[in-house]
């Protein structure tokens, strides 16, 4: 670590590797010897060009995606995506399922459900405060799609592994876990991830869509808010949000050329979030709020005794150089963020803090 810089723990914007934070300083000013900065080059031009084309390339390999997937970037973030996705699919007489997992989900069904479409909450879990996964879901055979959320921020879940929809499309949000595991790409119609959690800054949402859907999508509804037309236009129908493709693109090659691919980043996740939950299972004072085979292994939650030890333990954590263990503000508590770029250095050293911690007020 930079003696300047701090463990950043935030749930989103979140860290960013340092060697890609790096390569942006250093080619700030003149980006591939264009003379000018990438926030200054057209999106028209050779050189972005060769980024765009290049993030595609990425996502397609690194996901071994086949032919009939196609890779956009749009604005608006995964929020847009609420809208998007049923305003595309499903046209009068069809139908989707939806399962509920906690604060994002629900503002996902809600988005349908303000354009009057006809959707089933299939299965929820928050009977139990969104603590868990569900599990043997009767999706409906005829619907769409089925929409997921593959891993809940807030609550601190994740689904291990994805449903038996029979067959029917998964549309998965999975803003805070894209890049974190391989995938089967058979179950899934549509992907969508705002980059600001797992794989850059704010300004882009990757959305990775199955040919046979965008036969689905409407003349109808506004150019922008339509699949078809950033499928034609690869993404650059209107100005993109270039600066965000870019460290896309290369968080996109610090993860194959660095880690090495999704085999060792699902490993390394693994091998952090085991040592959070192995050490807060084994102490009195720490209390995880998933239940245990939900456990998201990106957002560890966490509450302490008290609120004011809660408070005390963010405030000295900071003192410490470890920065964003506040939990959300809809639930409290705490949550450590450990996402692709956090390395294993930073959970270690925050263990560590948590033993000082408990051993000082415990
Ligand atoms: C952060 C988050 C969102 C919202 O993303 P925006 O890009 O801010 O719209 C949606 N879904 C999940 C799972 C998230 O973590």
């Amino acid at each position: 670590m930079k003696a300047d810089r701090i463990y950043n723990f935030n749930a989103g914007p979140a860290a960013l590797p340092l060697p890609v934070l790096e390569e942006i300083q250093a080619s700030f000013l003149n980006f591939a010897d264009s003379g000018m900065s990438i926030t200054e080059i057209s999106h028209r031009s050779k050189w972005f060009d060769e980024v765009i084309n290049d993030a595609v390339e990425r996502v397609k390999r690194i996901f071994k995606l086949d032919d009939r997937y196609r890779v956009l970037f749009v604005q608006g973030g995964a929020s847009l995506q609420f809208c998007m996705v049923p305003m595309n699919f499903l046209g009068d007489g069809d139908t989707a399922d939806y399962v509920n997992t906690g604060t994002w989900s629900t503002k996902a069904i809600k988005e349908a459900e303000i354009q009057g479409k006809s959707i089933k909450v299939v299965a929820s879990s928050e009977d139990q405060n969104f603590s868990y996964i569900p599990e043997s879901i009767a999706f409906n055979p005829n619907a769409v799609f089925a929409h997921i959320t593959s891993n809940n921020t807030i609550k601190g879940t994740q689904w291990a592994e994805f449903p038996d929809t029979g067959g029917v499309p998964i549309v998965s949000d999975m803003s805070s876990d894209i890049f974190s595991r391989p995938l089967d790409m058979e179950k899934f119609g549509l992907i969508y991830a705002g980059a600001q959690k797992n794989m850059g800054p704010a300004g882009v949402c990757l959305v990775i869509i199955r040919e046979d859907l965008l036969s689905r999508v409407p003349q109808t509804i506004p150019t922008m808010l339509r699949y078809t037309t950033f499928a034609e236009k690869n993404s650059m129908f209107n100005t993109p949000p270039c600066f965000s493709i870019y460290t896309v693109q290369l968080v996109l090659k610090w993860l194959e050329e660095t880690i090495g691919g999704l085999d060792k980043m699902a490993a390394l996740n693994r091998q952090k979030a085991d040592l959070l939950y192995d050490y807060m299972d084994q102490s009195e004072f720490y209390r995880g709020t998933a239940e245990k085979n939900s456990r998201s292994l990106m957002n560890v939650t966490f509450r302490l005794p008290s609120e004011e030890l809660e408070k005390t333990f963010v405030a000295e954590a900071m003192q410490n150089k470890l920065g964003g263990l506040k939990g959300h503000r809809s639930v409290g508590g705490c949550r450590a963020s450990i996402y692709n770029p956090t390395p294993l250095s930073a959970v270690e050293t925050l263990v560590d803090f948590m033993k000082t911690f408990e051993r000082n007020h415990g």
